[in-house]
């Protein structure tokens, strides 16, 4: 009996065939994924403004992962070579240990109202707050579809701004459950509804009225353990590979130079995910740097320890303001399909894959730094992007790219002679 082939083994029409096979993607479905993009220009004038085309990029599916005990194929975004085989490769070490435990438990946004002009900010914190409830009513008017659903507003803050280049002002926070949704619109347009509200009670002048992207009442938490003998390869032993992960993230833990680059691995995998569910990616990088210097200096966004097994632990902690309804979740074709492959019937679903998701990256960058280094895993890819820009056609790219690294020589001047050798043999 001849072995079924690995996904990373097939042509893309037989991957495609198999998700048909596999997931619950229909033809229509995988219609979509042919078209480039998966997106008409016409459909993308609709979506932003002066629209001239469609720009498309690579879309892969990361394999292994298992979230909550659930198998999930996912969709990822993205135009750097490594990142989609990294995330499926770290996905099976971590299966081996149980997968992904991951929580999203609360959908709260928080918008903001600037509060300026007020005679007595103490006062007026405290007569805002006695009208806390009719501030929440009002703010539960503005989307009668999100309260029956079951969100709305949930709480009003007051903070009193000391330190501003312009003396002190009034801050109001406003939280919503915002359910399935991003939430951008549904909280700017609650605070548009209470701001006049809020400058009567205040006897202030509101200026800005807009949600904050540090999310932090929206965090989603990810936990996977690996067990020793998945982590050895090569010469390196598992113990080895353990303590390396651990000494490589204890650098990003202490020094921001590093912790930057930490967690850009991190996003890799959680932007990839964001974009190809048609998430606003700008959003979640904002939250996720905002929410890393939370403490005043910028730091790693994940853990990485040891257990009492012995075992390596990973965990990621991170705002995720992601949506499953609204913005272009449901209106991109592909983002549509992306989230159907998932299987996923609410955004905490969403956020719980695109963190696990985070943290595989993480492991995926963090093993190969403190082992092998990254350079042999990408030179395989880079060598095919250097034959592609050669000039080389589709079936010559991977012999090409295979005698380049052979050669050890990645250079497109050389990936030009090789074709002229092979033209004149
Ligand atoms: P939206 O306004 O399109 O949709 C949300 C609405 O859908 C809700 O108000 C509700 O009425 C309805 N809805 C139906 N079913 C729902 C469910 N199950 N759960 C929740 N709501 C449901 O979208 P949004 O999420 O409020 O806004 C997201 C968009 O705002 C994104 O495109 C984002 O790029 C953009 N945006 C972002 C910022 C920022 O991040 N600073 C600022 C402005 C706009």
């Amino acid at each position: 009996m001849t072995e079924m082939k690995k996904f990373y083994q097939l042509d893309i029409e037989q991957r495609q065939r198999r998700l048909l096979a596999e997931s619950p993607l229909t033809e229509e479905d995988i219609k979509t994924l042919q078209v480039a993009g998966g997106l008409s220009a016409a459909q993308a004038d609709l979506m932003i403004e002066n629209v001239a085309g469609v720009y498309a990029l690579p879309l892969g599916i990361a394999q292994h992962f298992v979230v909550n005990g659930r198998p999930v194929l996912v969709p990822m975004v993205i135009e750097e070579p490594s990142v989609v085989a990294a995330a499926s490769y770290m996905a099976k070490l971590a299966k081996t240990g149980g997968g992904f435990t991951a929580s999203a438990a609360s959908q709260e946004m928080i918008g903001q109202l600037q509060i300026l002009d007020v005679s007595d900010p103490v006062m007026v914190k405290e007569e805002l707050l006695a009208a806390k409830e009719q501030i929440m009513q009002q703010a539960a008017q503005a989307d009668p579809l999100l309260v029956k659903l079951g969100g709305g507003p949930r709480d009003v803050q007051v903070r009193i701004m000391d330190d501003s280049p312009l003396g002190s002002f009034l801050v109001l926070h406003l939280i919503m459950d915002v359910q399935d949704a991003m939430g951008a619109n549904a909280v700017n347009t609650a605070l548009e509804r209470i701001s006049p509200l809020v400058e009567r009670i205040s006897k202030g002048r509101v200026l800005l009225r807009i949600l904050s992207n540090l999310a932090d009442r929206r965090l989603a938490k990810a936990s996977c353990t690996i067990p020793l003998e998945a982590l050895a390869f090569d010469a390196y032993s598992g113990e080895d590979v353990r303590d390396r992960i651990v000494e490589a993230w204890a650098f990003a833990a202490a020094d921001p130079y590093r912790a930057a680059t930490h967690n850009k691995g991190i996003m890799n995998g959680v932007d990839a995910v964001v974009i190809a569910s048609g998430n606003d990616w700008r959003a979640v990088e904002a939250g996720a740097h905002a929410y890393a210097a939370r403490s005043g200096q910028y730091t790693s966004l994940s853990k990485w320890l040891v257990n009492t097994d012995g075992d390596l632990v990973g965990e990621l902690e991170m705002p995720l303001a992601v949506g499953i309804v609204g913005g272009a979740t449901r209106v991109h074709p592909t983002a549509r399909t992306a989230l159907k492959l998932m299987g996923v019937q609410k955004a905490s679903q969403l956020a719980e894959i695109i963190v696990s998701v985070g943290l595989a990256q993480n492991l995926g960058a963090l093993r190969a730094l403190a082992t092998e280094g990254i350079q042999r895993g990408h030179m395989a890819l880079h060598a095919r992007q250097v034959a592609v820009a050669a000039g080389a056609s589709p079936e010559k790219v991977p012999a090409l790219a295979e005698q380049l690294v052979n050669e050890g020589n990645i250079r497109i001047e050389r990936a030009i002679e090789i074709m002229n050798e092979w033209s004149q043999k």
